[in-house]
């Protein structure tokens, strides 16, 4: 498509619509067909490897989130309540659980049951949830045990002998999961059609980078908060695929374009935010509101971080040696999404000046206490590298009844208030 004002910009948000009912349409037929499908997360998902067996993929995490922007979530909540779950546990396990329990009625079609499912250790809730699969299913689950940092900094760099070692527990490890596809699926394993996944997943991730730095411009050519979470979606459910690479190498020429003709996307940009955690899906659009209402856009978040499995990280697949690059791509990304959870605040204070971002809010939620138990101290860890204003608040990611729209607008008023008396008095802004 030519780029010209009237056909390029907002044509990625249209597309990634189109691409998510396609694989829901797909997932539904897989259902139909009691085809078993390959359940993953977004924190290593190793869908590059998992196509190769052409397992329908299934992100039970996707699923969840989006019943919570279908305003459905308390629906599914309830039942995963009464079945027995306690109102403690992560929301996205819970509506997971209704929907197996309801076998696979989905608001947007049918989930096929799983045929095996592939958990890291990014987050431990991944593996207790994988455990209530095999006891539903009976399904093998497959556990990839990804080394992560010791500390802010401390980790083995690539290269290292560390990095090597840890490099070749992962292909180990991926090897008994080779073995375990073929097994699952009846197929034999093969190497070019893995060299293809990897090369349409160098595609994204060299994309995923770039879309990341074209927010660097002024005003900033998308909200991380809103339409990077449905970047995130295709990322996720479309990676290592030709459709995958086609949508982001054209997301990457509008982003380019905006930038170049310096089209923003809030009407008149006044705060550069940056969003740490996970966005408060049961009210998404008013939630994004909240901040846009006074000018504010987030430019950047460590969600595109975390939740596209560290595809932020400047890394390429070998396409020479497929498998070995395969282990140190896991081993790398993964571990820069765990990165971006536990030990965020030197990233954050980095990105502060070529972003020109003017303040950080940080938004720990009931549901997820692998990203929030730590965001108090990243808070004060970042205030300590850099005097940035920040805001704290609280809600969840699925459950509305912990979800106080009110608390929350009263607290993102009177911090844009603060920014405005910081702005106001130059020796105080930066
Ligand atoms: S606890 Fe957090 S990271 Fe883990 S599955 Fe739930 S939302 Fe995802």
């Amino acid at each position: 498509m030519t780029a010209t004002a009237s056909g390029i910009v907002g044509r990625g948000g249209e597309a990634a619509g189109q691409l998510f009912r396609s694989w829901f349409d797909g997932l539904t037929a897989a259902a139909e067909e009691k085809r078993g499908a390959a359940y993953v997360f977004v924190m290593g998902s190793v869908t590059e490897l998992l196509r190769c067996f052409d397992f329908p993929i299934v992100f039970p995490e996707i699923n969840s989130l989006q019943t919570a922007v279908r305003h459905v979530a308390h629906e599914y909540l309830n039942e995963a309540e009464n079945y027995g779950y306690s109102p403690d546990i992560c929301g996205y396990v819970k509506a997971d659980v209704a929907v197996q329990l309801r076998r696979g009625a989905h608001p947007m079609g049918r989930i096929p049951k799983p045929a095996l499912a592939v958990c890291t250790n990014a987050c431990n809730t991944y593996i207790k949830w994988g455990e209530i699969w095999e006891r539903m299913h009976g399904m093998p689950m497959f556990t990839l045990d990804i080394p992560g940092s010791r500390g802010a900094g401390v980790t083995s760099a690539p290269g290292s002998e560390d990095f090597e070692r840890e490099r070749a527990y992962v292909a180990g490890q991926l090897g008994e999961l080779i073995t375990l596809c073929e097994r699952v699926s009846g197929r034999a394993f093969d190497i070019d059609r893995l060299r293809e996944h990897l090369g349409h997943a160098n595609t994204m991730q060299a994309a995923w980078r770039e879309l990341i730095d074209c927010n660097r411009s002024r005003p900033a050519v998308f909200n991380a908060l809103s339409d990077g979470t449905i970047y995130l979606g295709v990322a996720n459910g479309f990676r290592g695929t030709a459709e995958g690479a086609a949508f982001f190498r054209d997301l990457l020429e509008e982003l380019c374009y905006k930038a170049a003709n310096g089209i923003g996307t809030v009407t008149k940009e006044q705060w550069r935010l940056a969003f740490v955690g996970v966005p408060c899906y049961p009210i998404f659009r008013r939630f994004a509101e909240l901040f846009t209402h006074w000018g504010g856009v987030f430019v950047n978040s460590t969600y595109l971080w975390f939740a596209s499995g560290g595809s932020h990280v400047d890394f390429q697949y070998d396409l020479e040696r497929p498998l070995e690059s395969l282990a140190a791509g896991v081993l790398r990304t993964v571990r820069a999404a765990m990165d971006s959870m536990f030990f965020q605040a030197p990233s954050l204070a980095e990105m502060i000046d070529p972003f020109g971002i003017d303040g950080v809010v940080f938004h720990p939620i009931k549901s997820c206490r692998t990203v929030s138990t730590g965001l108090a101290d990243t808070r004060r860890a970042l205030m300590a590298l850099r005097d940035i204003p920040s805001l704290f608040i609280e809600s969840d990611l699925m459950d509305r009844r912990v979800v106080s729209e009110a608390q929350l607008k009263n607290r993102a008023d009177a911090f844009f208030e603060g920014l405005a008396a910081r702005r106001a008095q130059p020796a105080l802004a930066r």
